[in-house]
């Protein structure tokens, strides 16, 4: 249930989520009127060649059912492509009627491949076993090294480094899991961390998932969730030794009287742990305890919910203990009694909630899965306790199943799939126990009833019946996961709509299948598509019945391709670039942009190369295919400028032999070697700039921690040049001529900032464009300087809480400022965004605070440009989803990252769409 939920990941959220091809299915070989069969007997796999999906085998498999699996797989190499040496058992599912599924993880010379999971599903006894279906994702391309060159301690505070709240990240702690492989074109070696930290940026205590690359040194992979702390305290009265069964009666939250089991202590008193199934219910009250208390286990000292006879006092109610008792065990049962499943994690593990918790002192309006136990808010008064909705109880104790299960990852379409299937079960369960008609206005309604006052309408959260749908609605941006909540309905949409057309327990016993057989933690919604088909399928639905299984999915936009049939105002350059983080560059009709080895541009991952990023070079136009511009040497090739006929960027070292930072250059045509420009132990070069024949960047010593500007002219070697002890430049520009940069100091109690210009014919510095302040107005600051037609042009950010920055020109001899766009006129730039310009047209980031209402396409980043000296500022590009990290071209062309598709792409406008 939680939403707010923030991400940092330089590799996109859609780096992992894989997008199968469906392949056309053989025709029925029924009548002359048959159509052709919805379920796909192939779907390829991407970036593997490993299929996603083969249905419809009938094939003798001898032995214990993972005996039976591996050989299948190694005996069908030329179909599957997985070495069955790779594969480590990581549970398995039966059902009543005689089906097994073998879930398998993959290894890569025995580190764990995120996420990667392939599954063989089984029928039939003894000599009459057959394997039925096969699929999964395993990545046949990894060929990275799996030993770690960056140490422990470096990781550990790379991760740690994760956190942005100063003061958060001095008491945070990394809870370290080990090396794992991000399935990345050829991998990527990670250490991964579950980060702890109580984060005012990322919107109260969280956890997060942190992948720090074990070669490079840099966060490959970040997420928000719910995971426990470690070594969870001894959880007291978890046991259910010397309990005896008993009944008593507990006010619900809504006043009345209800019966309940309960447990008898030793001493004759009684606690809320409900004895009558294999998995023990246990209801703690936090009593208004922080809900951090819990993020170890239960502290030692809170029993559970008490009470000296069998008849519970009110607080049993008011605090929800009562009813999250009661409908963990109507959500126990539900699953136990339509698909004999015991428990949340199958084998009556202990349930453990607790309730009325609180958040940073304040009531607590949500409810969520921890990774092990539920946790409920108690917000009131306006609200009953979150435990007192049965389809919010049943959402969670969901997420518990799912982590079980196909334990989806929770960040993107994986994430809303996780979300969607918690929607989907939480309201079948409170619709099947409350007996309530699919055709009830509020059936698929989640959390209409924690309200006291108000329609369900407004109380719900999400509705399933929202007709949402990839096209159309997806959230295409890093925010809530990758749209981990706010893509949930697109995908709970479709699963409702089979529920509403076939009956209830049909479509609940086909999602559950779907669920617990199919689905893997990176899926995507076609895999999820496809996952439902080949459920139903193994459920004897009827062609007719798994037609309308389809539909509903296509009714929702979830069939192959979804994505290009999103509409968008650019071109795409190169598609799933990843790394949302890192900004491409261009110049006179180029682009360079940094990308997963071996090649993204062709979607393909050949998987040859061991190299973990590569720079690829194109025209901006889109004419002729990008081509690779770096060594395919191993290392990690990023942060490009160019000037269209030369790029320059950085290249480090990935090996314990080369752990090196090296400048490199060479020209876009491929005509001529790749020359280095710097390198020396003991340095990190940066903000490498170029311009016709002369480079300029910076270079960070180790030792002295000063930072100093090198200028090569025309060819010549890079010479220092000269800055005042205590300046630091930062955001090097150079054009035609001049280098520019931002120059900081701190001036008694002051810190400075000051657009600077260095005229390169004249040898010195000619303008120095101190914080620009009105009279008697406080000091602002300076960032993202520019050079271009024939003025400096950079943001400037007054002090104080102001959310967007004034762009100013200053002449390049220091002969005055002008502003070019006020911070209070509209669609003014965000603070500290990034500005780009060609000699026509600048452009910058606009960026939203959160909507009240919930992040939504319109409130992602949105890009703005206006001519340089001046003007309106016009959208560049309607695109619904998230823009960012614009570079200049020509005129008012401009590259940018686009998220829109739900993947990060490189795409292009020659102008302005003006209004959108
Ligand atoms: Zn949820």
């Amino acid at each position: 249930m939680p939403r707010r939920s923030r991400t940092s990941t330089a590799l996109g959220i859609s780096a992992t989520a894989v997008v199968a091809l469906a392949l056309a299915a053989p025709p029925a070989l029924a009548g002359p009127a048959a159509a052709p069969d919805p379920v796909p007997s192939l779907v390829a796999g991407q970036d593997t060649a490993a299929p996603q999906l083969v249905t419809g085998l009938a094939e003798p498999a001898v032995g214990s059912p993972a005996d039976a699996a591996r050989a299948h797989l190694a005996a069908h190499a030329d179909r599957y492509h997985v070495d069955p040496g790779e594969l480590a058992e990581v549970g398995s599912e039966s059902t009543p009627d005689g089906r097994r599924t073998v879930r398998f993880e993959q290894r890569h010379d025995g580190v764990p491949v995120f996420g990667a999971q392939y599954l063989v599903h089984l029928t039939g006894e003894g000599a009459g076993q057959r394997v039925e279906s096969v699929g999964g994702k395993y990545f046949t391309g990894l060929t990275v090294p799996t030993t770690a060159t960056v140490p422990a301690a470096a990781l550990r505070d790379l991760a740690l480094g994760s956190v942005q709240d100063p003061k958060a990240r001095a008491a945070a702690t990394a809870e370290d899991h080990g090396l794992v492989v991000l399935p990345d074109g050829a991998g990527r070696l990670a250490q991964r961390f579950t980060v702890h930290a109580a984060d005012p940026a990322t919107g109260g205590p969280a956890a997060r998932e942190v992948f720090v690359d074990a070669t490079v040194g840099v966060v490959a992979l970040a997420y928000d969730t719910r995971a426990p702390l470690p070594s969870p305290a001894p959880t007291a009265g978890s046991s259910a030794a010397g309990l005896e069964p008993a009944t008593g009666t507990a006010p619900d939250a809504r006043g009345n009287s209800v019966k309940v089991n309960i447990a008898r202590l030793p001493d004759g008193s009684y606690q809320l742990t409900d004895l009558t199934r294999p998995a023990a219910i246990t209801t703690y009250d936090a009593g208004g305890r922080d809900e951090m208390d819990f993020g170890g286990g239960i502290p030692a000292d809170l029993p559970p919910a008490h009470s000296p006879g069998p008849d519970f006092p009110a607080s049993a109610g008011t605090s929800g203990a009562t009813d999250a008792s009661v409908n963990a065990g109507i959500v126990y049962d539900f699953y136990h009694d339509r698909f004999g499943r015991n428990g949340l994690d199958g084998k009556g593990g202990a349930i453990t909630s607790v309730v009325n918790v609180t958040q940073d002192g304040a009531p607590y309006a949500n409810a969520y899965w921890d990774g092990k136990k539920m946790v409920y808010g108690n917000p009131g008064p306006s609200y009953y306790p979150f435990s007192a909705a049965l389809d919010i109880a049943g959402h969670e104790m969901t997420h518990g199943v799912i982590s079980n299960t196909a334990d989806l990852v929770g960040m993107g379409q994986a994430g809303a799939m996780n979300e969607g299937l918690a929607d989907y079960f939480g309201n079948a369960i409170e619709v099947t126990a409350r007996g309530m008609s699919m055709n009830d206005p509020a059936a698929a309604l989640l959390g209409e009833s924690k309200c006291r006052t108000g329609t369900p309408e407004a109380c719900a959260d999400r509705r399933m019946d929202d007709h949402r749908t990839t096209v159309n609605d997806y959230l295409g941006g890093t925010v809530d996961n990758g749209g981990q909540h706010l893509n949930a309905t697109i995908f709970s949409g479709a699963l409702w709509d089979i529920r509403r057309t076939l009956d209830p327990l049909t479509a609940d016993r086909l999602v559950y299948r779907a669920l617990t057989a199919y689905l893997t933690p990176l899926d995507d919604f076609v895999a999820g598509r496809n996952a439902a088909l080949a459920a139903g399928r193994d459920l004897g639905l009827s062609h007719a019945q798994l037609r309308t299984v389809a539909a509903a999915f296509d009714a929702h936009g979830i069939k192959a391709g979804w994505e290009n049939r999103i509409g968008m105002d650019s071109r795409t350059l190169a598609r799933n670039l990843s790394y949302s983080m890192a900004p491409p560059a261009a110049g006179g009709g180029h682009w360079v942009a940094m990308a997963p080895a071996p090649d993204p541009v062709k979607g393909t991952g050949g998987g040859n190369s061991s190299s973990t990023t590569a720079l690829y070079t194109g025209s901006t136009t889109g004419r002729g295919a990008p081509v690779r511009l770096s060594p395919d040497d191993g290392r990690y090739h990023s942060w490009p400028a160019t000037d269209g006929t030369t790029a320059v960027w950085k290249a480090i070292g990935t090996t314990a032999q080369n752990h090196s930072r090296e400048l490199l250059a060479a020209p876009l045509s491929g005509a001529g070697p790749v020359r280095s420009l710097f390198l020396a132990d003991g340095t990190e070069p940066g903000s490498p700039q170029v311009s016709g024949g002369d480079i300029a960047f910076t270079v960070n010593d180790f030792t002295t921690h000063r930072t100093s500007i090198r200028l090569s002219h025309d060819g010549a070697p890079a010479v220092e040049l000269p800055l005042a002890d205590g300046h630091h430049p930062d955001d090097l520009t150079l054009k035609d001529g001049y280098l520019a940069w931002t120059e900081s100091w701190q001036d008694g109690q002051q810190y400075v900032t000051a657009p600077t210009v260095y005229s390169i014919a004249a040898g010195k510095v000619t303008a120095q464009y101190t914080a620009h302040a009105a009279p008697g107005a406080a000091a602002t600051s300076a960032s993202s300087a520019r050079l271009a037609g024939g003025r400096l042009l950079w943001l400037d950010t007054p002090a104080g809480a102001t959310a967007r920055a004034s762009v100013r020109s200053g002449a390049l001899d220091g002969s005055g400022v002008t502003e070019v766009l006020a911070a209070d006129s509209p669609n003014a730039p965000t603070r500290g965004g990034s500005l780009t310009a060609s000699d026509q047209a600048l452009t910058y980031k606009v960026e939203s605070t959160k909507p009240a209402g919930g992040w939504t396409n319109a409130a992602l980043p949105k890009l703005w440009q206006l001519p340089v000296g001046g003007g309106t500022p016009q959208r560049l590009s309607c695109d619904r989803g998230g823009q960012d990290q614009p570079a200049a071209d020509q005129g008012t062309r401009v590259v940018w990252l686009d998220s829109t598709p739900g993947r990060t792409d490189l795409v292009v406008r020659d102008r302005a769409a003006g209004t959108c």
